[in-house]
This record gives C-alpha cells, sequence and structure tokens, in this order.
C-alpha cells in the first residue's frame, strides 16, 4: 500500500493545479484519474473555444501561450500536457477512486488498480460525468446525445438541440453550419444571459431572420425513431427528426463525498459543506476543490475562479 501526505482525487486543472502546489511545498502526493489527463476537457466538443483568456487557465503561474484571445480545446489539452509532464507531476491516469474511509488520523483510498494511505485527500473531481436527463420517453435511443463533439455528423440532417445556454448554442450553430436543419427547444424564454458574448448576438440573429427555428416556453415530450414531439405554449407539436443534441447540463458524482461522510445540503442544490477559507470539508483533512465545490450549481465555479483553491489547501496543510 502506497502512503502519502496528499491524495488527489481527479486530473483536471484543477487538480493538478493542486499537484503542482503540493509539489513546490514538498509534500509527497499522487493525483489519480480515472479517464486520461484533463478527461473532461477532452471530451469536449472538439472545436470548442474557452470563453476565459489563456492567461486565466494557466495553473501554477506557469504561462498559457495562445495567439488567439480565447484558447481552443486543443491548445488547452496541450497546455496541461506540457505543465503535468514537465513539472513530471505524479499522476496515475485510467484509475478510479472507489472508496475512502477514515482510519485513525489517515485516509485509507481504495482504487480500480490499488490501495493507498493519505494524510489528506482533495476531492477534485469536476462535473462532467452525469449528464442531466431529460426524463421523457425515447431518450435513449441511439439518435440522442448528451455530449456533443463534431459537427459534420449532423450534415444535411434535422437536427433538436435542447437548451439555450453556451454548450447549446455552440452546437446548434456549428451544426446550421454544416448543412444540418436546427431547431432549438429552450425552456426559458431567451438565450442564456451567460452565453458568450460574441456568440449571443450570432445565436438571436440565425433564430430572428429564421435560419436556426426556435421554440420558447417549450420542452421535449417524447422522442421516437423518426420524430420529437415538444410541448408548446400553443400546444402539443410532433415532427421530423433524425438526431437530438441534448445540452442540459452534469451534475458532479456525490456519491464518493457521501461515501466519505461529506455533508450535502437537502435543498436540492447538495451543496457540500466546507470552509471557504481552507476548503477543508466537514470531515477533518479532506477538501474540495474545482467545481466539484458549486454542488448542482456547476456554473458558479469554473477554472478561473477555483484555480487558487490549490494555494488555500496546499498552505492549510503546511500549516
Ligand atoms: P474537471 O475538469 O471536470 O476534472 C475532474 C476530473 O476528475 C475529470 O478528469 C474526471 O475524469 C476525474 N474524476 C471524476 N471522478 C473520479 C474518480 N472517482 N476517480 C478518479 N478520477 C475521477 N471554465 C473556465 O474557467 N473558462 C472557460 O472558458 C470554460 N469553458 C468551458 C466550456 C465547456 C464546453 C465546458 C463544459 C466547461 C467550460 N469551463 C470553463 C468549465 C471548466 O472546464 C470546468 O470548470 C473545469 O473543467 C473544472 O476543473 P476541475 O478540475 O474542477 O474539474
Amino acid at each position: 500500500i502506497a502512503a502519502y501526505d496528499v491524495l488527489i482525487i481527479g486530473g483536471g486543472p484543477i487538480g493538478i493545479a493542486c499537484g503542482l502546489a503540493a509539489k513546490r511545498a514538498g509534500l509527497s502526493y499522487v493525483i489519480i484519474e480515472k479517464g486520461c489527463l484533463v478527461n473532461s476537457l477532452y471530451n469536449y466538443p472538439l472545436y470548442m473555444t474557452f470563453f476565459s483568456t489563456s492567461e486565466r487557465l494557466e495553473i501554477g503561474g506557469i504561462p498559457f501561450v495562445s495567439i488567439n484571445p480565447k484558447p481552443s480545446r486543443p491548445e488547452a489539452l496541450e497546455y496541461y500536457r506540457r505543465v503535468a509532464t514537465s513539472e513530471a507531476l505524479n499522476i496515475n491516469l485510467f484509475e478510479e477512486v472507489r472508496e475512502l474511509q477514515r482510519n485513525g488520523s489517515e485516509y485509507f483510498i481504495t482504487t480500480t488498480k490499488m490501495a493507498y494511505h493519505a494524510r489528506h485527500v482533495i476531492i477534485a473531481t469536476g462535473f462532467y460525468d452525469i449528464p442531466n436527463m431529460l426524463d421523457v420517453p425515447g431518450e435513449n435511443l441511439p439518435k440522442v446525445t448528451h455530449y456533443y463533439k463534431d459537427p459534420h455528423y449532423y450534415a444535411t440532417r434535422k437536427v433538436v438541440v435542447v437548451g439555450a445556454h453556451n454548450s447549446a448554442v455552440d452546437a446548434a450553430l456549428e451544426t446550421y453550419r454544416k448543412g444540418a436543419q436546427v431547431t432549438m427547444v429552450i425552456r426559458e424564454d431567451e438565450i442564456g444571459k451567460r452565453v458568450k458574448y460574441w456568440v449571443k448576438p450570432d445565436i438571436e440573429n440565425r433564430i430572428k431572420e429564421g435560419s436556426i427555428k426556435a421554440y420558447f416556453h417549450s420542452t421535449i415530450k417524447s422522442i421516437e425513431e423518426q420524430t420529437v414531439t415538444i410541448n408548446t405554449p400553443e400546444g402539443e407539436m410532433t415532427f421530423a427528426n433524425d438526431f437530438v443534441i441534448a445540452m442540459t447540463g452534469y451534475q458532479p458524482d456525490f456519491t464518493l463525498l457521501e461515501k466519505a461522510g461529506i455533508q450535502l445540503s437537502d435543498d436540492g442544490k447538495k451543496l457540500p459543506v466546507y470552509n471557504p477559507l481552507t476548503m477543508e470539508t466537514n470531515m477533518p483533512h479532506i477538501y474540495l476543490a474545482g467545481v466539484v465545490c458549486g454542488g448542482m450549481d456547476t456554473h458558479v465555479w469554473f477554472i478561473e475562479n477555483s484555480r487558487d483553491h490549490a494555494d488555500k489547501i496546499i498552505q492549510s496543510i503546511k500549516r
């Protein structure tokens, strides 16, 4: 059984930032990542552009150089990989943490490959693993996806995009520009306020001119092999459809937090209990970092505003 001062769960940008901070503080550490390096970013849409400028995505003060004002997914993969490899960070990939138990003043951690002892545990497991389901008949048909990758696949097809935030808007515009006939089904009465400021007028104008059809105040009722049925303020409608891209957001996997004894609020937001000064949870020496801190509110924390969790935690551990 391997023993470390700090065991970090999740090899996303924030888990890597924590590893860097631990290394610089002279602590022994390991990062355990269930997929590839920065697994969530790897699974993002191929051509996505970040809303942050590159310097705001930097971790450990290591420059992220991009000639574009907002970097793209491949540039971010390049950056985080170079940080991890050039700093020779201790990361175990394709290994999932399954159990986390208190054992005196230490924690005992079991993964799909082995077991570890650690005095401190940082949970930086992100939010991209579980999609928010529509919970409608037909959602499990192969034509429905919660993970949009690439527009070419949808060329000339009839596509429904569900949602009105960044992911939905990007998917609608990209597939429209590769020749799909796009219909957006939107619960709210407008395009989301947090949609990237340079993209928002583009989608609004495409809707206004009718090149992308949008039903507001509307929801999916059911999905059939060749059609989709929606509820609109004018009543129920069924129309021909080849693919449904459901961009309805994601939620963190709370099972590990619950197994570890971390309290979650019971107001539906599942906000984990932690001290914002140290990021330590109600369980001594278990810390939270990154987007997982927001519970169901996954838009509250992102790379830009949570990368400093790493220093807060490591300073607290050092004290
Ligand atoms: P993640 O990056 O989600 O990393 C968590 C990691 O933990 C994952 O790799 C996962 O595989 C791993 N993991 C989970 N469970 C386990 C387990 N049990 N065992 C081992 N490993 C596990 N943020 C910005 O600041 N600027 C932007 O411009 C921006 N653009 C975005 C665009 C899109 C399309 C999306 C979806 C998000 C965007 N974000 C942006 C948000 C940002 O990507 C996330 O906030 C960021 O990934 C959070 O980093 P993290 O390390 O907390 O979590």
